[in-house]
């Protein structure tokens, strides 16, 4: 595969016509268009400096990004064989005589004029005009071996204590996922205290990987609490879980002994019956952070942004990884491909771009995706071999009601568990699902405190079981219509 740098030069060479640098390191891109212009010469556009010929030193301020672009389609000789670096010009796309000009230069590009505008810009705006004339690049996570040369040169810059092999392993693996520039920042932070570095340290890098991830917007790093034995029943799914973390945290001999990385699992079914709390538990289970990617914020109003965003976030999990990505209410996301209009297409490319990426995944980002309604789903992404397994959530047997009731009951009333009878409450809940059950056991709680009782009984269970209205109740038709539909796929049932 090419590397982005190849590709960059490519795409430069082959003239076309607009690239998009997708990146807030603007010294990084500086860096990459001045190795790949060889002979060419630069000339440079941005809202703090204007107009800038690197080659003849000419710069003239004042000058605005319209008179810039209307310079170059009226004067076309002057910019043959340059590069134009258009640079934040993000808030300016939405301007119709600013796309109208980078469609004209685009045309006169493709006719032959060798040259090439670059927009570098850490927002990604395409306006549908100008779709087909640009083609998006993002730069390369910084990788282990640039993490290591960047902690050393500081080390040695700093004249400070070099640190032992396994602490540098430690910092390396603690930085991916942050760009140069906030690995520096959180060096020179770290020995501002003392003067040196310390394992203590490695806390400050994670505050600050929190903020990259929160800033994106779309991924959530989650605070896991939960572990299996939170969940009551799913034994099936349970088992699994624990065996591919066995194979995850020994990946290494794993794989010298034939075995494959664990990719991931879909887990769909009834609503309120565990899925969510599998995904958090899978995380515990695999001792790695557990990120959650929101689908609903990953769709943007501009051309080719949902899919920057997608690309960003899935990039963010590699580079974060080991990590468990955590994709919830997958079908909301992509429900409609392969429809027609705007939405369908995006959702369809949305749809590819995330299908690429789990097929060629080299990473340590184990996904656990989570869907209540499977009958919207793309039946490619359901087919064998796209996820390791998926499993179907049933609504609780009266076996695993008994547990789900254990749980939270214990949870909140430990000492008032042994004198409640489970199997009367598991019996009179059929067709409930897990909410359900840990609902009537708040509200029974509740109930019991604001009557002044010292204890939880089971009358007061079977009275909050009495007022509840069961998942079944509300919706029947649907979960008929889906225990169908799982029946026919043949998916792993959850439960033993
Ligand atoms: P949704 O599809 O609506 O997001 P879900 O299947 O992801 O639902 P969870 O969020 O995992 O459901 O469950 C909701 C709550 O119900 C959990 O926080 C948990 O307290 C309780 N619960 C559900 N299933 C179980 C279970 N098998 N064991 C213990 N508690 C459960």
């Amino acid at each position: 595969m090419l590397t982005m740098r190849e590709k960059f030069k490519r795409y430069i060479d082959a003239g076309f016509p607009i690239i998009y640098l997708n990146s807030a390191e603007a010294e990084k891109c500086d860096a990459l268009i001045q190795e790949t212009a060889d002979n060419r010469g630069i000339i440079e556009w941005s809202a703090a400096d204007g107009f800038w010929d690197m080659k003849d030193n000419v710069r003239e301020p004042e000058q605005s990004i319209l008179q810039t672009l209307n310079h170059i389609n009226v004067d076309e000789e002057a910019f043959e064989e340059k590069i134009i670096v258009l640079k934040d010009i993000h808030p300016y796309l939405e301007d119709p005589q600013v796309i109208a000009l980078l469609k004209k230069f685009a045309l006169e590009s493709l006719n032959g004029l060798g040259c090439n505008v670059v927009i570098v810009s850490p927002v990604c705006v395409i306006p549908k005009e100008i779709e087909s004339y640009v083609t998006i690049l993002e730069l390369d996570p910084v990788s282990e071996a640039e993490i290591r040369q960047i902690i050393l040169s500081f080390i040695d810059e700093q004249g400070i204590t070099k640190p032992t092999n396994e602490f540098l392993n430690e910092l390396v693996n603690s930085f991916k996922g942050l760009s140069d520039t906030e690995i520096q920042n959180i060096l020179a932070l770290a020995i501002t205290g003392n003067g040196e570095l310390y394992k203590s340290d490695l806390e400050l890098v994670f505050e600050q990987k929190q903020q990259v991830i929160k800033k994106s917007g779309i991924l959530e790093m989650v605070q896991v609490t939960e572990s299996v034995d939170d969940i009551g029943g799913l034994e099936n799914l349970k088992e699994w879980l624990e065996r591919k973390a066995k194979i995850f945290k020994n990946i290494g001999a794993a794989q010298q002994f034939g075995v494959d990385a664990p990719k991931g699992v879909l887990i769909a079914g009834m609503p309120g019956c565990g899925k969510s709390l599998n995904a958090k538990a899978a995380a515990k289970l695999f001792e790695v952070p557990l990120l959650r990617m929101d689908m609903g914020r990953l769709l943007g109003k501009y051309v080719g942004e949902s899919e920057a965003n997608m690309r960003k976030a899935l990039a963010l999990a590699d580079s974060i990884a080991p990590c468990v990505l955590w994709i919830d209410e997958m079908e909301k996301a992509f429900a409609g491909i392969g429809g027609s209009g705007g939405a369908a297409e995006v959702t369809t490319r949305l749809f590819g771009t995330f299908l690429t990426w789990l097929q060629e995944k080299k990473s340590l980002a184990f996904v656990v995706a989570t869907a209540n309604d499977i009958t919207k789903m793309p039946p490619e992404l359901l087919r064998k071999g796209r996820f390791d397994e998926i499993f179907y959530v049933d609504l609780p047997n009266i076996e695993e009601r008994k547990k789900i009731f254990e749980i939270h009951i214990g949870k909140r009333r430990p000492a008032d568990l042994k004198n409640i009878n489970i199997d009367a409450l598991a019996k009179e809940t059929n067709g409930y699902s897990g909410a359900d059950i840990e609902g009537v056991v708040k509200d029974a709680v509740e109930d019991a405190f604001a009557n002044g009782k010292d204890k939880l009984e089971l009358d007061d269970i079977k009275r909050a079981i009495k007022n509840t209205h069961s998942l079944t109740e509300i919706m029947k038709k649907s979960i008929d219509e889906m225990k169908k539909k799982y029946t026919e796929c043949k998916f792993k049932n959850a439960s033993c």
